[in-house]
């Protein structure tokens, strides 16, 4: 059987607070293939962002494994796995180091992995410059003097530079103007097709999955509740949350409108992750929960071949039927 690029195995991680343990990431699993695209979606609050920090290295996990090719990350990383796996974060303002060129941002990398020196340097500079579709005058500036679109062009480039398989891409537009989200979500499509990287896409925003992940997964309250490719995960969302997600996307189209679930309005306020709710997380919010799910923890089934959800509707369970729903 092939191994898959990244597989993340009943990864946790716990923060100790003075209002108790946090449980910011409880069991998730899931696999992301070479040259696919993930997208992990999730409210404010949900764990997406932990787990990314997991798996890019920057938190520990409190339990649980990334495998990266097959080989556990557990412990300090090697060069070459660090070089592997390159991370682009929401605001490239805080990112890119205000001191350094353009070029010296784009240079450092390749010093630290030893994969250019001298000459090779500023011809490599160009290329990647060029590779985001920015002049190669633009080596000669400062972070200050670049837009935001393009200060996030320049941090794409710095985490191709060095020929990762695998980019971690946190809320890469959420501090972005519309025109220059559409840029930046092209330029990753084209370099996606270009070179091949795979991207675990980190975001609240759904609408944003439609033209750009190939497969999505909903986390809630630091567990992943449906897992899905990005086709019948829009056409035929099962888990009551996602289906609340979705049916508050805006569209243009009566076509669009056609397939959307029936609206699904949740109740109540996410609940605290230091005191997450029995049975299934989403109980309290739920417009369609039934006798055991405030007791009862779901497990995740497969519905139809790759798409999963963990909900006791899937379970031979009975609940109040709802308009155009899909179990
Ligand atoms: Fe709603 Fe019950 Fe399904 Fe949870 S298990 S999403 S409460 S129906």
């Amino acid at each position: 059987m092939a191994v898959a690029l990244l597989e993340v195995r009943h990864l946790k991680k716990y923060f100790h607070t003075a209002e108790g343990v946090v449980r910011a990431v409880d069991d998730v699993s899931f696999t992301l293939d070479a040259g696919r695209t993930l997208g992990l979606v999730g409210e404010s609050g949900s764990g997406k962002t932990t787990t990314a920090y997991m798996i890019a290295g920057i938190h520990q996990p409190t339990s649980g494994e990334v495998l990266f090719e097959g080989r556990n990350l557990a412990g300090p990383r090697s060069r070459e796995l660090r070089r592997q796996i390159q991370m682009v974060f929401q605001d490239p303002g805080t990112s890119l180091n205000p001191t350094h060129s353009i070029k010296d941002i784009l240079t450092l990398p390749l010093r630290v992995h030893g994969l250019a020196r001298g000459p090779q340097l500023e011809a490599r500079a160009r290329e990647l410059i060029e590779h985001v579709h920015l002049p190669a005058s633009f080596l000669y500036k400062y972070p200050r003097e670049l837009s935001e679109g393009e200060k996030q062009a320049v941090a794409i480039a710095r985490a191709i530079a060095v020929n990762p398989k695998l980019i971690v891409l946190d809320e890469p537009t959420a501090s972005l103007d519309v025109s220059m989200q559409a840029w930046i979500l092209r330029l990753l499509l084209e370099l996606q097709q270009e070179f091949g990287f795979a991207y675990l896409l980190i975001t609240h925003d759904l609408s944003l999955m439609r033209n750009f992940a190939t497969d999505v997964a909903i986390m809630y309250l630091g567990r992943i509740v449906e897992t899905a490719p990005a086709d019948a995960f829009f056409t035929r969302p099962r888990h009551p949350y996602t289906q609340m997600l979705i049916s508050s996307i805006p569209v243009v189209t009566d076509e669009e409108e056609a397939l959307k679930p029936a609206q699904v309005v949740s109740q109540g306020e996410i609940p605290s992750p230091v005191n997450p709710p029995s049975g299934c997380r989403f109980h309290t919010r739920c417009p369609r929960r039934f006798e055991p799910c405030d007791r009862e923890e779901p497990v995740m089934l497969e519905l139809e071949p790759g798409h999963c959800a963990a909900c006791h509707l899937y379970s031979g369970g009975q609940a109040a039927p709802s308009q155009r729903d899909n179990p």
